[in-house]
């Protein structure tokens, strides 16, 4: 077994995963922290939750003190507006995310770190530059301001981290990453991390980097194994009803749940509030303040549901978290696997249940083709669809219900009781058309 202290890390970081009883390095991190201190390109398609953050924030931490102390001190210094490493990420919540994370394995060293994203005044972020810092966290639009406004500087960087890559494509940042990689230096490392890689992912690594070291730490596309997952089959009307008798019958603790929109976030969140439950709410129309204000009152306990839209999905890590419910599937196969990503994190166990109506047929296909797996179904009594969802196969299929043979006309005129092949009998005229229309009633004149 591989413990920390042969990747090469030096005794401030090792004492700090020691303090935070990091065991041993997960296995994205053993192939990971070597190969980005020996300064390749790496591109790593890593499950959710199997510590990738580490496995690019450790070594990087490593090389930027180990460049300070070499320069005794000044030849790694960081001049005023620059940065040594950039890290991309989609969301403002994984920006301050990764950032926390940076800060808290980096605390024995005296390195500086830094998160941006829009949605809150940019006047601070641009104070806060001033000086350079040695790692920025950044969503794409607001590194892309802030370069603009000449509050960053590109030419110090030495590392570019793109995490949830996929989902910064999903989420139309293309153009965007390109204005990125056009500003940096060409004499650059450049790191690509995401939990799941699409074709065009792959296609960007071809183009922006390096003779990468290829990562894949699991299987593609699978979803983690500790996760029990099912589907409960339901009306769509009665969602939330039986939303609120699960949460009822099985005395459930701390729940995430995923809703498709905004709207429809708020509507659960009013329901469970009129019902005297403590949740709260995570989606773009809220500020960002209030946003992250929700993410730590669920952390610390203190509010039992979240209700979010995906933009919670990615990256979020909120510990020992027992149960994702996905109250609508969501219409991006790929976002399944990072929204139940968010239980059964470290090697916990977890478990996903998703309420699907008929309507949703087509998406849980292609969750389950891109899963390769048939979810389970369990009907919950007194829930049973009024209109059922069909059957799929686990290979994005749809098992349509055989129609009914066409019964030949002699034998529908058997059943209404008329014999066939008789000659002469007269089956009885159907009325067709419109019924007669009624004549006229006079109106009364008000008395
Ligand atoms: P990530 O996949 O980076 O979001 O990490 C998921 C969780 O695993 C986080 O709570 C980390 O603190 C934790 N973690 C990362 N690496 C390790 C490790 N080697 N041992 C124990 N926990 C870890």
């Amino acid at each position: 077994m591989t413990i920390f202290a042969e990747l090469g890390l030096g005794e401030p970081l090792l004492l700090r995963l020691e303090q935070l009883a990091y065991a041993t390095p997960t296995p994205v991190q053993v192939q990971a922290i070597p190969a980005v201190l020996a300064g390749r390109d790496v591109m790593a398609a890593a499950q959710t939750g199997t510590g990738k953050t580490a496995a690019f924030a450790l070594p990087l931490l490593q090389r930027l003190s180990s460049e300070m102390a070499g320069a005794g001190g000044a030849g790694g210094a960081v001049n005023a507006n620059c940065v040594r490493v950039l890290v991309l990420v989609p969301t403002r919540e994984l920006a301050e995310q990764v950032h926390h994370s940076f800060r808290d394995y980096g605390e024995n060293l005296s390195l500086s770190t830094y998160a941006a994203y829009g949605g809150v005044s940019i006047n601070p972020q641009m104070m806060k530059l001033r000086k350079g810092v040695d790692v920025l966290v950044a969503t794409p639009g607001r590194l892309l301001d802030l370069h603009r406004q000449n509050a960053l500087k590109f030419s110090q960087v030495q590392t570019l981290v793109l995490d949830e890559a996929d989902r910064m494509l999903d989420l139309g940042f293309a153009h965007e990453l390109n204005a990125v990689f056009a500003a940096l230096p060409k004499r650059r490392q450049t790191l690509l991390f995401s939990a799941t890689f699409s074709d065009e992912i792959r296609a960007l690594a071809g183009k922006r980097l390096d003779n990468p070291l290829r990562i894949d730490a699991s299987p593609r596309n699978s979803t983690v194994k500790q996760i029990r997952q099912w589907v409960i089959p339901v009306d769509k009307k009665r969602k939330t009803e039986l939303f609120c008798h699960l949460l009822k019958v099985n005395r459930w603790g701390q729940v995430l749940v995923f809703v498709k929109t905004r709207k429809g976030v708020e509507q659960l969140v009013q329901t469970l509030h009129g019902k005297k439950i403590s949740a709260d709410s995570i989606h773009g129309d809220k500020p960002q303040a209030s946003r992250l204000q929700a993410l730590e009152s669920f952390k610390a306990g203190e509010a039992k549901i979240l209700v979010a839209t995906d933009v919670a999905a990615r990256g979020l890590d909120i510990d020992d978290l027992p149960l994702v419910v996905n109250f609508d599937l969501p219409i991006v196969a790929e976002d399944y696997i990072h929204r139940i990503g968010r239980t059964g994190r470290a090697g916990a166990e977890g478990e996903a249940i998703s309420l699907v109506c008929a309507d949703e047929v087509d998406m849980l296909a292609a969750i389950e083709a891109l899963t390769r797996q048939t979810l389970v179904r369990e009907e919950e009594p007194d829930f049973v669809p009024e209109h059922r969802v069909p059957m799929t196969n686990g290979a994005g299929l749809v098992i349509k219900k055989p129609k009914k043979p066409k019964v030949p006309k002699s034998s529908r005129n058997a059943a209404r009781g008329v014999p066939g092949n008789w000659v002469g009998f007269a089956a009885p005229a159907v009325k067709t058309g419109r019924p007669p229309r009624k004549k006229p009633t006079a109106r009364r004149t008000p008395g």
